[in-house]
């Protein structure tokens, strides 16, 4: 199919900032000219970039409006680009985007807030960034998700507040995650043998079978590792109060590299600054 040549735009060419700075950029001046195209404005986490050409990066975000977008931003990485500031990781910015024939373009980023705090802490940013990896890896893109969106934003702003311990954060945050994905484990009864699990018996947590599996199982051959009642909890829902020092390790990690079928660089960075 041959491009329509000066398409006309559909909104008021006045109206929009965006327009005025995409035809400063010739390149992107000329696909603009060429193809139909919408804006596209929301709320958006940064959650990955990466460099595609010698001065454009693509940026995957996660929107209010929109769920997990790959975007891509032009000239971004110019010396002496504002956007860059604005396109940092883990930002939260009020975009501005064109989506035209292929992957939505960035036409506008206002940073609302930076996360400083998670930014100035190496273990502040491991945690943050097993989120936004997390959502990299196992969410899919163009899916609109409120609950995530507002846990996302809500979750940041706590890490970069909270000067306690960001790992029992990271803990909790990733129960309440499993959950809101849908993959909170089944511990109400044996995997196995179905037996409802006593009190006392916190068994064995078995990925494959995504659950517990009882005492007596365990012991008959069936696999698993042992878990602690802060793990049991966690995996359970219940995000109660605990000391620093049980939430370190915890099967939580495995859980989500299980489902996901990837090992997470954060958990081995958090591993190297904790
Ligand atoms: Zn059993």
């Amino acid at each position: 199919m041959s491009p329509v040549r000066h398409a006309p735009f559909e909104g008021p060419l006045s109206r929009v900032r965006s327009e005025r700075q995409a035809l400063r950029s010739p390149a992107l001046a000329s696909e603009l000219t060429t193809i139909r195209y919408h804006i596209m404005q929301t709320k958006a986490i940064i959650i990955k970039k990466q460099n595609t050409s010698e001065y454009d990066q693509w940026v995957t975000c996660y929107t209010e409006e929109f769920g997990k977008l790959k975007t891509v931003a032009k000239s971004i990485l110019k010396s002496g680009s504002i956007q860059s500031l604005h396109l940092d990781i883990f930002n939260l910015a009020e975009f501005e985007l064109i989506n035209g024939r292929g992957m939505p373009i960035v036409t506008g980023a206002q940073m609302i807030n930076s996360f400083g705090g998670i930014k100035s802490s190496l273990v502040k940013t491991a945690v943050a960034y097993f989120f936004t990896e997390t959502l990299d890896k196992m969410v899919f893109e163009n899916e609109k998700d409120e609950e995530l969106w507002s846990f996302l934003a809500s979750f940041l702003g706590e890490l970069n507040k909270d000067d306690s311990c960001p790992v029992n954060l990271l803990r909790q945050g990733q129960s309440r995650l499993l959950d809101i994905l849908g993959y909170l484990p089944e511990t109400g009864s044996c995997q196995v043998c179905d037996d409802k699990l006593s009190d006392g018996d916190l068994g064995a947590f078995n990925y494959a079978l995504g659950g517990i599996v009882c005492k007596k199982c365990f012991l008959s051959g069936h696999g698993g590792i042992l878990i602690s009642r802060e793990d049991f909890n966690l995996i359970s829902g219940k995000n109660g109060k605990s000391g620093d020092e049980i939430y370190k390790k915890s099967v939580l990690d495995g859980i989500f590299e299980y489902i996901s079928g990837n090992k997470f660089s954060s958990l081995d960075f958090l591993s190297m600054v904790r």
